[in-house]
């Protein structure tokens, strides 16, 4: 799986403490927080998705501005979303799906 390269750093002291003090300044997910629903928190998601590139970079990494807590459906759904997205697709910043070159005002 693509995710291999993420292995090592899910299994390493740093992460695991950094997640564990999170969660506890976290209890709750986020996302359902915002609903107005409280339900805890099972993972520490990555709001900049942990790439080959990133894996090394603690300010990615190990840092809570890009850490978000998230109940498991919030997970799920995180990242089922995404993982449908095809090649020339992308989200805009307000998460809609648009097609890479076509958006507003682009010249064509
Ligand atoms: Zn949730
Ligand atoms: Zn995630």
């Amino acid at each position: 799986m693509a995710k291999d390269f993420a292995e090592a750093f899910y299994h390493s002291k740093k992460w695991l403490r950094f997640r564990e003090i999170y969660l506890d300044e976290h209890p709750y997910c986020e996302r359902c927080l915002k609903a107005g629903i409280i339900v805890p928190a099972e993972h520490v998601h990555h709001v900049v998705w942990l790439t080959p590139e990133n894996i090394n970079n603690p300010y990615i990494t190990l840092n809570a501005e890009n850490a978000e807590a998230l109940c498991q459906p919030c997970h799920n759904q995180e990242h089922h979303a995404t993982a449908e997205v095809e090649d020339g697709l992308m989200f805009d910043g307000d998460g809609n799906l648009i097609q890479e070159g076509r958006g507003l005002g682009a010249d064509s």
